[in-house]
């Protein structure tokens, strides 16, 4: 059964909860409005082999590359969880999570 103080606790710990969602997601939408994405067009970009969907990434061409490899699933991928994403590798920049490049590395490793 629902009590006065029950509810009362319930809705300050999602105030907590709330604050806590959004100071942690401010910073990094900050961040990303700074950066600008890659085109696998400029030469930082060719140089890494970037392409913008991992799936379309040719194995002939970039023997390293396996299925399941993706931006989205690489360790140096930064904050965040939008469709573009910071990447360790390329400072200012922004990579799309269906990405790949040939720097790719398992998360952990
Ligand atoms: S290093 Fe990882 S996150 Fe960065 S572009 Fe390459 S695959 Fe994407």
């Amino acid at each position: 059964m629902l009590t006065r103080r029950s509810l009362l606790t319930l809705a300050g710990t999602l105030a907590c909860s709330w604050k806590f969602v959004t100071a942690d997601a401010a910073p990094a939408a900050a961040a990303n409005a700074a950066r600008t994405l890659l085109s696998p067009d400029e030469p930082a970009a060719k140089a890494i082999a970037y392409a913008e969907l991992a799936a379309k990434v040719d194995p002939k061409t970039n023997p390293t590359w396996r299925r399941g490899q993706s931006c989205a699933t690489c360790d140096l991928i930064e904050f965040g969880t939008g469709r573009a994403r910071g990447c360790s590798i390329l400072p200012g920049r922004l990579v799309l999570g269906t990405g790949w490049c040939k720097a790719w590395k398992l998360r952990g490793s």
